[in-house]
């Protein structure tokens, strides 16, 4: 079965009466050069597990079964599960969990699917409206996995693997960073999916490092932080960080002045380590 080809997808959609939901971001590939390309990114081998999201019909799944030990994929829209039945019958590495990827307890999912294998790669066509936190959530809830590669929405996959301090980053480029290691590997155009979305995308891979890289000495309130002095694009990172932390301005001159950081400064001009030391810094003039 060639799930390519646009008339053999409208087929067999039709016969399991789906429609697409723009709502779930269900714009599936049809370009035939991107599953592989993608599946094959992974250098997976028999003892690799992966664990998709989104699995639509099937395309990006039936690679990853072709070049992985185990596939698990996790899909929302219960409409699609004959489809999937249908399409992936020859695989028999695979299973399909229906469920919200961001209310499942993925640690449980990936300790009950991939117990047999000896690394865990996460691998989608991520849905757009839930790319950020579906990438937050992998990263920041420490799940046994050594590497992310997904397909995001192209001005979404430059920020997330912006360099810090580099004019596209924010503060979602700055948790990648601090989890990974991260770059993108190509560009999607949009006449690729059926149907066909408003913008392009690119694949990237997040490679999440073993040995932490950075030890704020909170964390919770390094990434605040981050998150505050982003938020207000156009003012300086003082400003910023002043309005939305609530920390007076008298403060942070004080901290900033310490430190040798120009208090005139955008958050995207501020380093890794600048913005640690500020957080440090305010955390330690607290305690005094
Ligand atoms: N992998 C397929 C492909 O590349 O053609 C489909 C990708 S499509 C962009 C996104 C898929 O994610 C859809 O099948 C949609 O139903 C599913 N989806 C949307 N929200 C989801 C969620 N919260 N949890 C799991 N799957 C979701």
């Amino acid at each position: 079965m060639n799930l390519y080809d646009v008339e053999t997808v409208k087929r067999i959609l039709a016969k399991h009466g789906f429609t697409f939901s723009k709502a779930l971001g269900q714009n599936f590939l049809i370009n035939p050069d991107v599953c592989p390309k993608m599946a094959d990114s992974l250098l997976a081998n028999s003892e690799t597990g992966v664990l998709e999201i989104g699995p639509g019909i099937g395309v990006l799944t039936k690679e990853l079964s072709r070049v992985a030990g185990k596939v698990t994929a996790i899909e929302l829209d219960s409409r699609l599960l004959s489809v999937l039945d249908e399409t992936l019958s020859q695989c028999d590495n695979l299973n399909i969990i229906q469920g919200d990827v961001l209310k499942l307890d993925l640690k449980q999912v990936i300790e009950n699917e991939f117990s047999n294998c000896s690394s865990v790669k996460v691998c989608a066509n991520l849905p757009y409206y839930i790319t950020s936190p579906v990438i937050m959530t992998l990263l920041e809830s420490r799940l046994p996995i050594d590497e992310i590669v997904v397909m995001v929405q192209k001005e979404a996959g430059e920020r997330l693997c912006a360099e810090v301090g580099s004019r596209q980053c924010g503060a979602v480029s700055v948790a990648v960073n601090y989890y990974a290691d991260s770059e993108i590997l190509f560009n999607v155009g949009r006449d690729s999916f059926m149907p066909s979305p408003k913008v392009d995308s690119v694949v990237i891979r997040l490679k999440i490092r073993k040995n932490q890289l950075y030890s704020p000495l909170d964390e919770k309130h390094f990434f605040t932080l981050s998150k505050c002095a982003f938020s207000q694009r156009r003012k300086t990172a003082l400003n910023s960080i002043s309005n939305t932390m609530g920390i007076s301005k008298e403060k942070l001159i004080a901290v900033f002045d310490k430190l040798n950081i120009d208090r005139n400064v955008r958050a995207e001009k501020l380093t890794m380590q600048e913005l640690i030391q500020i957080s440090d810094n305010l955390l330690e003039t607290a305690v005094k």
